[in-house]
């Protein structure tokens, strides 16, 4: 069944005079390896939400895709691209936030956070290469949140491993149980239909090229209706969808919400085969906005008070401004525009005067966020990635993962008066999530510490284009860094003054210590029981 023979409702059909508050939300991202179709499944999904109407246009840049955002003016004031990183449609009466995470492993930090702001996630697989190293790191991050999974196996139009391998290899590489709930009746060239075991319809590739193909309704995969819709040469295709038929276990809503099982979608973002029924799916089982774990206890979405937290900070490209936005979760309430919020980090209390709305396409304009809404904060500094902003004073959101650097690099200053200014721009980009900036206890040197050789590139770029100053990045002799968990302040002290001249402060204050090599690592943890070495913090 492809998009074009189903019937999607008007594009205006969703705007009701009660706005947005009255929409079920369903928010999601989706995670792959680059190339697996990430971008095309996005713009597919985004054009049958009626949020975008002409393909191509996520990846489109400049003035045509600036013109069609509904941010437009924002983008051109600040100079920044804010369109990507949140994107809504409206689909079957319900309003999907769709998060943009970052494709390149360099920045995978950001992914990472990202996931933390998210209730389902859309794993897009390549069926020619099926699971690969970036969809398996970021699929371990939902597992530790727990986040939901739905799978969909892209490019069915070209050849592919065989649907049941594919489905084992999830089983066994991501531990995950899976549940086809359709079927490619071939890959490739031999590509001859979709069969939705869900909807119990067959979408019938057109043949030799000619028509868009269509879908039946109604039919079974043993029918001769089925078998004589097809050429000769799919009878062993058949009988591999007949067994799937009968084999394969059935979907378990339970199962899934709890993450161990994976509702698997075939289909070909590319070609818009299947990508209906992925949109279906999460329409249907996709959870609501859920409750977010927090420091007294977890926050309900019900509940009234507005709450939310910081995942993602971006910054302004243009240096003349030193503002960012700042991108909020809202956990539960109704977030308005002026509305007053407190910071339990810093106990201040900030008035929201001018947050970013994401709104779906040809809606009137709604001042109102509600849970699961994303909305952007523009500010001078004063927000972090892992604030927690509410009406409570008492209220932290916690599990904000921050993640061991996996490079370490001593910051090189070439005009030595300038240190002042470089010691803002290194922490302005540290709470910004960019880097992990470390203190060592003795000397004077600051270390930053990233996830990719990208990043330093990046920290080069805009120091030089925020701050005017030119910086370069030395070896030191760590490799890595890990938290220090001690059980109380004399084991915290002990430590310090055994390993002083590899402990460091990072930019929050906490104790960090900076490993030569894993050997040292593990020398130590048997060495010292009773310390943690951790190679993620959360955020408290
Ligand atoms: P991303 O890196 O995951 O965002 O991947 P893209 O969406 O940019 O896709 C990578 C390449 O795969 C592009 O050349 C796409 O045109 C192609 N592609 C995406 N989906 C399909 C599909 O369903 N079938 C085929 N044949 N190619 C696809």
């Amino acid at each position: 069944m492809s998009l074009e023979t189903q019937t999607l409702p008007p594009k205006n059909a969703s705007v009701k005079a009660a706005g947005d508050a009255s929409l079920p939300r369903r928010t999601f991202a989706i995670i792959s390896h680059p190339d697996a179709g990430k971008t095309t499944l996005t713009e597919k999904l985004l054009h049958a939400g009626g949020a975008v109407r002409e393909a191509g246009e996520v990846r489109a840049k400049g003035d045509r895709r600036r013109a069609k955002s509904d941010w437009m003016a924002i983008e051109q004031q600040r100079g920044i691209s804010v369109t990507s990183s949140v994107m809504t449609f409206e689909f079957d009466g319900i309003r999907f936030n769709l998060l943009d995470t970052p494709g390149h492993e360099d920045f995978s930090e950001d992914t990472y956070r990202t996931l933390t702001a998210v209730d389902c996630a859309v794993m897009v697989i390549d069926a020619a290469k099926g699971i690969e190293s970036q969809t398996l790191k970021l699929f371990e991050v939902c597992r530790l949140r727990g986040i939901p999974i739905v799978t969909f196996i892209n490019k069915i139009d070209r050849e592919g491993v065989s649907p049941f391998e594919l489905l084992d290899e999830i089983a066994e590489k991501l531990a995950l149980d899976t549940a086809p709930m359709s079927w490619p009746i071939g890959m490739g060239g031999l590509f001859e239909g979709l069969y939705s075991f869900e909807h119990d319809c067959a979408f019938l590739a057109p043949q030799r090229g000619s028509g868009a193909g269509q879908t039946v309704e109604g039919i079974a995969p043993d029918s001769a209706e089925l078998r004589s819709a097809l050429t000769d040469s799919a009878a062993p295709l058949l009988e591999d969808l007949i067994l799937a038929a009968e084999a394969c276990p059935a979907f378990d809503r339970e199962a899934f919400a709890a993450g161990d099982l994976t509702p698997v979608y075939f289909g070909s973002a590319l070609k818009e085969i299947g990508v209906d029924h992925l949109l279906a799916a999460l329409a249907r089982y996709a959870p609501s906005p859920q409750p977010q774990p927090a420091d007294p206890a977890p926050v309900q979405p019900d509940d009234d008070k507005v709450s939310g937290f910081i995942f993602k900070m971006q910054a302004n490209m243009d240096p003349n401004h030193r503002d960012r936005i700042a991108f909020m979760r809202v956990c539960s309430g109704t977030l308005t525009r002026g509305m007053r919020l407190g910071n339990s980090r810093t106990g201040k209390a900030m008035g929201l005067h001018n947050p970013i709305f994401f709104l779906a396409r040809d809606r009137a304009v709604v001042d109102e966020a509600q849970p699961g809404d994303i909305v952007g904060i523009p500010n001078h500094g004063t927000l972090r990635v892992g604030d927690t902003l509410s009406e409570r004073s008492d209220l932290f959101f916690t599990g904000l993962p921050d993640f061991a650097p996996e490079l370490l690099r001593r910051v090189r200053l070439e005009d030595p008066m300038k240190a002042k200014q470089m010691r803002r721009a290194l922490i302005d980009l540290a709470e910004e999530g960019i880097a992990r900036l470390f203190r060592p206890l003795l000397g004077s040197d600051w270390i930053v510490g990233v996830v990719g050789a990208l990043q330093l590139q990046v920290i080069a770029s805009r120091i030089e284009a925020e701050y005017g100053l030119s910086v370069g990045f030395d070896m030191v002799p760590y490799e890595t860094a890990r938290w220090i968990g001690a059980p109380d302040e004399a084991s915290r002290k002990a430590f310090i003054a055994r390993e002083r001249a590899s402990v460091a402060e990072d930019e929050d204050g906490a104790l960090v210590f900076l490993a030569r090599n894993a050997w040292q690592l593990q020398r130590l943890e048997e060495e010292c029981p009773d310390l943690k070495f951790l190679a993620v913090k959360e955020r408290q």
